[in-house]
């Protein structure tokens, strides 16, 4: 009989907003029993040498993957790229120019909460945070928290750093074609993260998979997280009527109220994995 496996496709280390190094992640990955996890830092793969190692020790494959920030009429949207190669050229120009992006972002949200805000020295507290990673508004958020502006990262969002709010500071990211094309440069597979966080009504949802499918997106997240089965369903049906494969992942961030490592239901009776994808090449 072989062994169950348990496969995380997304997660986050302090490479990105996460809060565990990458070989933490990956040793509480092995202690939740994930057999595969993919290391998926916004707009980064800083972790993954680090992951690749401290996986090799440990006994769990880990699959190279990033989390890129994209868009889709004005919407920012996730598009994670799994069993990519960190080290190509198209993954090296890919996270420059999204890096690029992202340092500008922090400067125009350090200004705006410096004029309207009278809150000074946020990029320098940021920055703090990310201790060298990939910047992003969490670290702003914890800035916030830690002087008393919030008082926790979700009122930080409300108040600060959310859609429509001050710092909500408009970013171009890059459309789906130029992200999954990135992504399969890298000799990656391009996934549909979360889709059922942009709370939009199931029409506007199936357009937008439309169109990442006429990119070439190939799978999507049927599961994220803490989820409820309908969720589930009704998400594996939209992959199916787009002959998408299925992914499933935690979107752990880190220990605390964020979804657990490996905690998660199994993807619906009939689905195809997409690891199935990476999968054929192997040995049998
Ligand atoms: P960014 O990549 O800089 O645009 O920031 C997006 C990240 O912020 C997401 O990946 C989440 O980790 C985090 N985030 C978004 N909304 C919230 C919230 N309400 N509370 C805490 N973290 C959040
Ligand atoms: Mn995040
Ligand atoms: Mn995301
Ligand atoms: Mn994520």
């Amino acid at each position: 009989m072989t062994a169950t496996r348990i496969f995380d496709l997304h997660s986050h280390s302090s490479a990105s907003d996460g809060i565990l190094s990458p070989e933490a992640l990956v040793s509480r990955a092995r202690v939740n029993k994930v057999t595969s996890l993919a290391l998926t830092d916004h707009d980064s793969v800083a972790g993954i040498a680090r992951a690749q190692r401290a996986a090799v020790s440990e006994g769990v494959a880990l699959v190279p993957g990033i989390e890129y920030s994209s868009q889709w009429r004005e919407q920012g949207i996730h598009i994670v790229g799994l069993h990519i190669d960190p080290l190509s050229l198209s993954t090296k120009t890919a996270v420059e120019h999204q890096s690029g992006l992202r340092g500008q972002r922090a400067q125009e949200i350090d200004r705006r909460l410096a004029s309207k805000c009278g809150i000074e020295g946020a990029l320098t507290g940021a920055m703090r945070h990310c201790n060298g990673g990939s910047i992003g508004r969490p670290h702003f958020a914890r800035y916030l928290v830690e002087n008393g502006h919030a008082r926790d990262m979700n009122q930080a969002f409300k108040k600060y750093l959310g859609a429509g709010k001050i710092c909500d500071s408009r970013v171009s990211w890059p459309d789906f074609s130029t992200v999954v094309d990135w992504i399969k440069r890298a000799g990656g597979v391009a996934v549909l993260a979360h889709p059922a966080k942009y709370k939009m009504t199931r029409t506007k949802l199936c357009a937008m998979v439309r169109d990442f499918v006429e990119a070439g997106g190939e799978a999507m997240e049927v599961i994220c997280g803490s989820q409820t089965p309908e969720r589930t369903r009704d998400l594996q049906c939209i992959a199916d009527k787009f002959a998408l494969k299925s992914s499933c992942g935690s979107d752990f961030h880190g220990p605390g109220p964020w979804q657990e490592l490996g905690s998660f239901g199994s993807l619906p009776a009939g689905a195809s994995p997409v690891w199935e994808i990476w999968e054929k090449d192997l040995p049998v």
